[in-house]
């Protein structure tokens, strides 16, 4: 099938270079030219593994190809997904320019019957919007008889297993009213969909609904956990315990019971800040989407607290170690991360920092140009000279600790463990002062 995809981002380019894979004609287009001219040589702007296997075999086999030609583009695709990005205005309204952009310039090159996918997060109600733009556009054009079809079709891919979660979705959901869309759609599918039927179907408002409740309930079990760990840690109960004894109903499941400090990325976020937005809109205040952002900024800052309490308010002129950057691991982005507000609570207080991420170092130097910033080449470089550790993605090269390069290199090693993935026991028994998230030692 030839299809085009409009935005080659996280969401974009998996899509497209998947699709390829499974044997489809696909062209991606993206506003960003120098990201275009990268793609065309086969280097991939964004960290995501396995993605670039993919995309340059893909390239090699002919069944993929950049361009910025929205008439290329349009005229090329059977199927056209926008998975442009949407993210947050001030108020936490979704930004929508995006998605009307590139509605209108397809509108504009429309010539026979085409089904537009929205892949990107959008509000409730979006897929009405791109059907209008679209016909605004037909009709400056004098082409107002081009007959085309809107489908909502979320995705629920997970940065870092980005291409695993597309090849293999715990679901497909197609929201549309119209049964040549969703025939399409499916065939466009079959490939993804063999082992067992995962294709939902449903109208345009549940599907566009169903992406911001999901990411809401997942947001919701992190908060609730962070909230335990909060409750845990002032009464000497290790949060880690309640974790793995809740986790083992299977009504509640093992799944985001992990507390740290706190949710960010791309998506949750600004997905949680939208659909407060259209919840206040509709006449509901939402109180469980207001807690669980509450709960997340004070999340965020919680090992600060730790870092005054533990030097009695004094972090001048210390320096600390930090590793990981990114928002999780497997991922490049930095888009609402943790350490972007820690990091800053730190130099505010006159601290120094010393941060190491095995992937997102190039990004986080673009955002965070800060003379008291010092960027090391090798995970272990940020321990010299420096008062603590604090550990704030769990990359697997950060698991296993080896003490005594730490205590060989560090002043008076302290651990701040984000986390929850060191051993507070043994590191206790070798007098490493450890702060983990609800472990039981209260600084209350
Ligand atoms: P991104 O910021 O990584 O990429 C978006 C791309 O769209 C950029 O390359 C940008 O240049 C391009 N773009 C912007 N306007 C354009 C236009 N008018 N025409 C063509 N290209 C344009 O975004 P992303 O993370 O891929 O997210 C895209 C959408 O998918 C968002 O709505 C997001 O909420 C949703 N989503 C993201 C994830 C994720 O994990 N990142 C998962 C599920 C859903």
């Amino acid at each position: 099938m030839k299809i085009s995809v409009i935005g080659t981002g996280y969401v974009g380019l998996v899509t497209g270079a998947c699709f390829a894979d499974m044997g489809n004609e696909v062209c991606c287009l993206d506003v960003d030219e120098a990201k275009v001219q990268e793609l065309r040589k086969g280097s991939i702007p964004i960290f995501e593994p396995g993605l670039d296997a993919i995309v340059l075999d893909s390239l090699e086999k002919e069944r993929l190809f950049f361009t910025t030609s929205y008439e290329t583009a349009v005229n090329h695709g059977e199927v056209i997904f926008i998975s442009v990005g949407t993210p947050p205005l001030d108020d936490g309204e979704a930004d929508l320019t995006n998605v009307i952009n590139c509605s209108t310039e397809i509108g504009r090159f429309l010539k026979g019957y085409k089904i537009i996918v929205n892949k990107s997060t959008v509000p409730i109600g979006t897929h009405q919007l791109v059907e209008d733009t679209i016909l605004g556009s037909l009709k400056e054009e004098n082409k107002q008889d081009t007959k085309f079809d809107v489908v909502s079709n979320p995705e629920f891919l997970k940065e870092g297993e980005a291409v695993n979660d597309f090849r293999k979705p715990d679901r497909i959901i197609i929201g549309s009213s119209s049964e040549k869309a969703f025939k399409k759609m499916k065939e466009l599918y079959r490939p993804f969909n063999r082992q067992n039927d995962r294709l939902l179907e449903m109208d345009n408002l549940s599907a566009e609904m169903t992406k911001y409740a999901s990411n809401a309930l997942l947001a919701t079990k992190i908060s609730f956990m962070n909230e335990m760990a909060q409750i845990s840690e002032r009464l000497g109960v290790d949060i880690e315990n309640v974790r793995r004894g809740v986790g083992t109903d299977k009504r509640i499941g093992n799944s985001f019971l992990y507390s740290g400090v706190g949710f960010g990325g791309s998506c949750f976020p600004k997905d949680i800040k939208a659909l407060s937005f259209i919840s206040h809109k509709n006449n509901y205040e939402p109180k469980i989407l207001q807690a669980i952002q509450e709960i997340n900024n004070s999340q965020k800052k919680i090992l600060f607290d730790k870092a005054m309490h533990h030097y009695k308010k004094d972090l001048k002129s210390k320096t600390f170690s930090i590793w990981g950057l990114s928002f999780k691991p497997g991922t490049d982005d930095l888009r609402e991360a943790p350490s972007l507000v820690l990091i800053d609570l730190l130099l505010q207080a006159g601290a120094k920092v010393k941060v190491f991420d095995p992937v997102s170092m190039k990004n986080f130097e673009e955002i965070y140009n800060h003379s008291e910033v010092i960027y090391c080449a090798q995970a272990e470089d940020v321990f010299y000279d420096s008062y603590g550790l604090f550990l704030l993605t769990e990359w697997k090269e950060f698991r296993t600790l080896n003490i005594e390069s730490l205590k060989s290199r560090m002043k008076n090693p302290v651990i701040f463990d984000g986390r929850n993935i060191y051993d507070q026991e043994e590191l206790e028994k070798q007098n490493i002062p450890y702060y983990g998230i609800g472990r039981g030692r209260s600084i209350y």
